[in-house]
């Protein structure tokens, strides 16, 4: 089924879907950006650089429950630190790999050719009568790849494909098509044996997702009969992230939460080092799944509320268990690790 578009993104200014919900916020889904939630809808675009929106957009596409809601979140978003090229190349591989994952399969990179890009990312505040009638699911299978790498456009696409993962590393093959009738094939690539190989040992095809929790008998309980089986059940090995010391965070959680391709936090009873974890986390590029029990949920609002944590209860554990094996496949996609039976 198509999902005709209303309405313009804020951030990266492309046709999205909104749609109204409790409280007068907004669930928008952006063809770029993926997945968000504002409190409402400012009437004007960001007036963001080119550098600045594709950070953005590449954040919000890898945390999709990412709550926007004010001012402070959308200095957040447009202070985000730019990855460096070779990052960027890795992320769009590790997308790639997700999104295709049979190896010596095709993978037909879109043309951007048949959009008037131009007209589409102009800064006119109301394009919604131009962007009616276009279907949503058509213009992000192309612009989810701009987000996927988190590229300011279409030419720096090009580049990390071509002559960063192609040319450079040999992670993927292929020819661009030029001067091809189809308009909405750019070219058709493969990840290499090499490519498959680089996922499997960088950190971007690790395994292991890292949880940090406070130390706490309750949260043992936790621990052992929710997080883990849901970790382990979205294709993941889990790791604790948090120090053997009282002092805090050791050397060994740093080197666990650099070799993670996620890090859960648990806030319930926090202590300061799982906000540190999540900072570093942050800064190393890893996506970070907030959670808290419901009784200090509201205590915890005003730091982590934008994250879109999700909060459980100690009386309905099961809800707890699917709900955090379904956010780390919405963010990372599933794992290929086989649950131990
Ligand atoms: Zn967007």
């Amino acid at each position: 089924m198509s999902t005709q578009t209303t309405d313009w993104c804020r951030i990266c200014t492309l046709p999205t879907v909104a749609k109204p919900r409790r409280g007068g916020k907004f669930a928008v889904h952006c063809a770029r950006c993926g997945e968000y939630q504002v409190d409402e809808l400012p009437a004007r675009c960001f007036e963001w650089t080119r550098e600045q929106t594709a950070n953005a957009s590449g954040y919000l596409r890898e945390h999709s429950a990412y709550r926007l809601l004010s001012t402070a979140e959308a200095e957040f978003l447009q202070n985000l630190r730019t990855p460096a090229v070779g990052d960027k190349a890795e992320k769009l591989l590790r997308a790639m790999a997700r999104f295709y994952p049979v190896a010596g399969q095709e993978i037909v990179l879109p043309s951007f050719l048949s959009i008037d890009l131009a007209q589409l990312a102009s800064r006119a505040d109301r394009p919604t009568a131009k962007h009616r009638g276009l279907e949503l699911e058509s213009l992000e299978k192309k612009f989810r790849w701009l987000s996927w790498a988190w590229a300011q456009s279409e030419e720096e696409l090009l580049y990390l494909v071509f002559d960063y993962l192609r040319d450079a590393s040999g992670h993927v093959a292929g020819e661009r098509l030029r001067g091809t009738p189809d308009e909405h094939t750019a070219a058709v690539i493969k990840i290499t044996p090499a490519g498959w190989h680089a996922l499997q040992t960088g950190r971007a095809q690790s395994t292991f997702i890292a949880v940090a929790t406070a130390p706490k008998l309750r949260m043992e309980a936790v621990w052992s009969e929710v997080i883990v089986p849901a970790i382990e059940e979205a294709g993941y090995r889990p790791t604790r992230a948090e120090g053997q010391d009282e002092k805090g965070m050791g050397d060994a959680a740093i080197a666990r939460i650099r070799r993670c391709c996620l890090l859960v936090v648990d806030v319930t009873w926090a202590r300061e080092t799982a906000y540190y974890e999540a900072g570093l986390a942050n800064g190393l590029g890893l996506p970070v799944i907030w959670t808290v029990r419901d009784h200090q949920a509201q205590e915890t609002q005003g730091d982590i509320g934008q994250y879109g944590p999700l909060v459980w209860s100690e009386q309905d554990l099961p809800a707890f268990h699917d709900a955090l094996r379904d956010r780390i496949e919405a963010t990372i996609g599933r794992g290929n690790r086989h649950r131990r039976s």
